[in-house]
């Protein structure tokens, strides 16, 4: 019997996971204590005296049983997503590719139905159906914020509602069963995933298959992605410990890759057990995962690399702060909350982050901080000697972009390693 925890929705508070949110184990290791972190969508304006403000404590567990890691505490969604926090669609260049790319591979190797129907969950502005509907599948997407008014206008189908029981119903009794559902980057964030996935395989027709997209433990492990700690994302999946939860629904993983959003993510696609064969992608990656060692002894180092990227950020920071230099940041994406305020960054170490000047965080303060958020000119106009990139994920793509558009100074990466890239210079 699946038991979920209690939920913390609704409650204005939070929840204490002190078990296992996949299998249900009380055997939970800590691995990593990040401190108590403000939510990343409560930015109070720039001039605001500095109100009482929550914080939570960000602590990493593994489970022993089943290896899933998660965080120990589930927030309320309402604080995390306040009334006034205007969603942003993801549709950057890389997402855009990543669905075009991800309905190319599902036709290649489902043999689809030019029929059959295809329902994303948490489908955003539509971006990924587009494809599908354009290859002449009937959709339907799930979306509970107004971006689904934005999907519907332009052509994709769109119920605007949260999902659970009642949206699946919803989903079958209109649209019928469905041949593909798609849940990207949405599968790590939702409290009570047991219901979810239920949800999910109740909506697939027999030999439907289910494909998900999640930020990869193992990237987070590997290129050092501490940032991406924060309390939207309630857990982190190895291939291992997503094929626990999904053998639990009667569900088989049939084919698994890497791909490289969100500095790192799995795709995995599942078919109720013995309707379809399993590729050989997934023995691969299974293999792959365990030719790193035992889970537990890679994510101690990892822990201990976390604190020595600390130090090391602090000393190249201050190295050039005695030396007279300018530091500006560049980006205020929510990972940037977490690097700030773990490695202790303030006003005058940054005296300030920029942003494209359209979105909602210029004018505020970077959460836990008096670091204001301003208009990304602000780097062009006073050309200060450093840029500390906060979206370092995509360093490469925004180095030459920064230079290009007449930034002189130099660029600093702040993980895995801290490094300075001259201006000029190539990472
Ligand atoms: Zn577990």
């Amino acid at each position: 019997m699946l038991t979920e925890l209690p939920r913390a929705a609704g409650t204005g508070g939070s929840v204490v996971v002190d078990r296992c949110q996949v299998c249900g184990s009380a055997d939970l290791e800590s691995v990593l204590f990040l401190g108590y972190l403000p939510p990343v969508n409560q930015m109070r304006a720039i001039g605001e005296r500095p109100h009482e403000q929550p914080a939570y404590p960000a602590e990493l567990l593994r489970c022993r049983r089943c290896e899933l890691v998660q965080l120990g505490l589930i927030v309320d969604p309402a604080i995390l997503f306040p009334p006034e926090y205007p969603y942003t669609s993801g549709t950057t260049r890389i997402l855009r590719e990543n669905f075009a790319e991800m309905q190319r591979e599902a036709a290649a190797l489902l043999g689809l139905a030019r029929k059959g129907l295809v329902v994303d969950v948490g489908s955003n502005d539509g971006t990924l159906l587009e494809n599908f509907r354009a290859a002449g599948h009937p959709v339907c997407g799930v979306e509970p914020t107004l971006m689904a008014n934005l999907a519907n206008e332009r052509g994709v189908r769109t119920i605007m509602s949260f999902f659970g029981p009642p949206a699946a119903s919803r989903v079958a009794a209109e649209c019928g069963r469905a041949q593909i559902v798609t849940a990207t980057n949405v599968f790590a964030h939702v409290e009570g995933v047991h219901g979810i996935v239920e949800s999910i395989v109740s909506m697939l027709d027999e030999g439907g298959v289910f494909i998900s997209e999640s930020h990869y433990l193992m990237a987070l492990i590997e290129t050092l992605q501490y940032d991406t700690i924060y309390h939207e994302h309630l857990r982190y999946y190895s291939l291992a410990s997503l094929t626990y939860l999904l053998q639990a629904h009667g569900l088989e993983v049939i084919h698994a890759k890497r791909i490289p959003t969100h500095g790192g993510s799995i795709r995995v696609y599942a078919a109720r057990k013995g309707t379809r064969s399993s590729l050989p992608s997934v023995q691969r990656m299974v293999d792959a995962e365990g030719d790193g060692g035992p889970l537990g002894e890679r994510l101690k180092a990892f822990t201990s690399r976390v604190a020595r990227a600390k130090l090391a950020l602090h000393a190249l920071l201050r190295d050039r702060l005695v030396n007279g230099a300018r530091m500006f940041g560049v980006g205020a994406p929510s990972r940037a909350s977490t690097l700030i305020n773990y490695v202790g960054l303030d006003r005058e170490l940054l005296p300030c982050v920029v942003e494209v000047k359209e979105s909602y965080k210029v004018g505020k303060y970077m959460p836990g901080t008096v670091i204001p958020v301003v208009d990304e000119k602000a780097l062009f106009d006073a050309q200060p000697e450093y840029a500390l990139l906060l979206s370092w994920h995509i360093a490469d793509e925004l180095m030459p972009k920064l230079a290009a558009r007449g930034f002189k100074g130099s660029f600093i990466v702040p993980l895995p390693e801290p490094r300075v890239v001259p201006a000029g210079g190539s990472a």
